[in-house]
């Protein structure tokens, strides 16, 4: 783990700004809702992998054909963690696929590309940060994941960078 003071409002920008070429992301509507606390102590580029996977997946199984396409994100931080809710209004996952998704390979759907890795790297990315990754989805409406990482104390940072 490498610990710096993270800009989330920047990193979403920027995250945003690479995916640019993705298909389909200009049509994107973004919201991005975030606190006058806009900063918080974490491993960048483990949460770049984390959030530009997850908007990815947004571009990627938005529904275009039925709606606008619209993407809200959500940040709260305070001293202790940050909450992350990123929603939305795409094709929708079934229950039956909620859990499985995260697993290497699993793909729910094969109308569009992909290898089913990227959740997979999501997930281990939320647990090596000592975090937790929660989904919720509607078949036809869309989909929420919420991500909570808390702060890495330096007592701590050692013992972890020992044992990734
Ligand atoms: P890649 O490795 O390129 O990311 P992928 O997108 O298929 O491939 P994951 O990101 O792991 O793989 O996602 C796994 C599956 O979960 C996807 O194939 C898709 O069926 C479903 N999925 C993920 N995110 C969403 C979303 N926001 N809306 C609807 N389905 C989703
Ligand atoms: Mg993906």
């Amino acid at each position: 783990l490498a610990l710096e003071e993270v800009n989330f409002y920047d990193l979403i920008v920027e995250i945003f700004e690479d995916l640019k070429f993705q298909e389909n992301a200009e049509l994107i509507k973004k919201v991005i809702k975030i606190g006058h606390k806009q900063e918080f102590k974490t491993d960048r580029r483990r949460v770049y992998i984390i959030l530009s996977n997850l908007i990815s997946n947004a571009i990627k199984y938005s529904n275009v054909a039925q709606v606008t396409p619209l993407i809200e994100i959500q940040i709260e931080i305070n001293d202790h963690k940050v909450n992350i809710h990123i929603q939305d209004n795409g094709i929708g996952i079934e229950d039956k696929d909620l859990q499985k998704i995260f697993h290497m390979f699993y793909r729910a759907t094969d109308q569009q590309e992909g290898t089913g890795l990227g959740l997979y790297i999501v997930k281990e990315s939320v647990r090596k940060l000592q975090g937790k990754i929660e989904v919720t989805s509607e078949m036809g409406k869309g989909t929420s994941f919420s991500i909570t990482i808390p702060e890495i104390e330096a007592k701590t940072e050692g013992k972890l960078m020992m044992a990734i």
